[in-house]
């Protein structure tokens, strides 16, 4: 059976462990944490990075760092990963769902100002697939209206819009190195601040609402308990691995573009034939590469293609129950608008594997694939 993912190692993952190892540093903030932070700073010109244990972690302490008060508002799609409401809801915000795109499956930006009401606080945009929102329309509706944005940015770490990296153009942005993303610790995140006006409390609010980093830097002489906070941080072992992934993002960027690229072109003779849509990535917009999808014209179809495929030896996946429809969002959060779009992809969508080393296989994928949409 071809998987659907496999993670990838560099190789010397164990290497920089090891030396995490013999250093005997092994919680959170040592030399393999602040490595990672300074990549991410530089890779995304983010005026702060900080690593959490998951992209859920980072959305949390997002939720915190809003203030977010009970019966807040918080816009953003259904056709998302449940961490994306739920980090809100544990403030006790209502999330608020719109719909998404025909074409990029990402919040409809046109959709948002109708879901405005006195107690809209933030909007949380998701970037599917590492393909951006359209940031240029939800910035100039956020200033308008007085509204922080975060990014859900999990699924887009070496992604753009018009040259900017995406989780730096909101306020906040959450990243995700689970293994099923691109650049992998196993569990991980990151919370990227865009600018310096609430990186100083996010350290506060990681590190259990203490002073600690500012203690260690010198710039108080105890520390204390400051404000609310929680434990956010991994430990070194998890950043030891991080970094080894880090030092070869482009080349696993690269690695995998060339695999979605193939499936792209495969795809195009199905999608004249009328048999399937291909993703669509707008101008202005650099994907990663973290997944490849194809859109198929109803739930018996792709139901009937999965399960081709699996006789054909390769596993193809689909995801999301939009979030409205599952059993805590109908109870913790409302709708906004029609949410025709959501389901119907949520119905028709499907993920074919995409992970480096396939490489060698994908004549088989597309062979199994061609048999299944025949
Ligand atoms: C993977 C993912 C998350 C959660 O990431 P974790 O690191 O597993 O917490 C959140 N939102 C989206 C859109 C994701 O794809």
């Amino acid at each position: 059976m071809i998987p659907f993912n496999k993670p990838y190692m560099t190789g010397r993952e164990l290497w920089y462990i090891a030396q995490a190892h013999s250093k005997g540093h092994l919680s959170g903030d040592g030399e393999f944490t602040r490595k990672c932070h300074a990549w991410l700073e530089s890779q995304t010109r983010a005026s702060k990075a900080l690593l959490t244990h998951s992209c859920t972690a980072a959305l949390e302490m997002a939720a915190l760092l809003l203030d977010l008060e009970a019966g807040d508002e918080v816009i953003m799609p259904s056709y998302t990963f449940v961490s994306t409401a739920n980090a809100f809801v544990l403030r006790g915000a209502v999330p608020v769902f719109v719909d998404v795109r025909q074409d990029t499956l990402n919040i409809d930006e046109t959709l948002i100002e109708a879901a405005i009401t006195p107690r809209t606080k933030a909007i949380c945009v998701v970037h599917y697939a590492g393909v951006a929102c359209e940031m240029n329309v939800i910035m100039d509706i956020a200033s308008r209206h007085g509204l922080a944005v975060v990014e859900d940015a999990a699924q887009g770490i070496m992604s753009s819009y018009h040259g900017r990296p995406l989780g730096t153009i909101g306020d906040l942005g959450a990243l995700s190195f689970h293994e099923t993303k691109n650049i992998i610790s196993g569990e991980g995140g990151a919370l990227l601040c865009r600018d310096s006006t609430l990186a100083e409390r996010a350290e506060i609010i990681r590190e259990k609402g203490t002073n600690r980093s500012r203690f260690f830097r010198g710039q108080v002489d105890k520390y204390t308990w400051v404000d609310r906070g929680s434990s956010f941080l991994p430990g070194e072992i998890t950043a030891a691995f991080l970094s080894a992934q880090m030092a070869e993002a482009d080349e696993i960027t690269s690695k995998r573009m060339a695999i979605w690229d193939r499936y792209h072109a495969w795809a195009k003779s199905h999608e004249d034939a009328g048999r399937v849509r291909r993703p669509i990535v707008p101008e202005g917009c650099v994907q990663n590469a973290h997944m490849y999808y194809l859109l198929l014209p109803d739930l018996e179809s792709r139901a009937a293609f999965i399960a081709r495929m699996k006789e054909r030896g390769v596993q193809t996946v689909f995801h999301y129950v939009p979030l409205h429809s599952a059993p805590a969002g109908m109870e913790l959060g409302r709708t906004s608008g029609s949410m025709d779009v959501t389901n119907s992809i949520s119905d028709n969508l499907v993920r074919l594997p995409l992970w480096i080393g396939i490489e060698d296989l994908m004549d088989q994928v597309f062979q199994a694939s061609d048999e299944s949409l025949a």
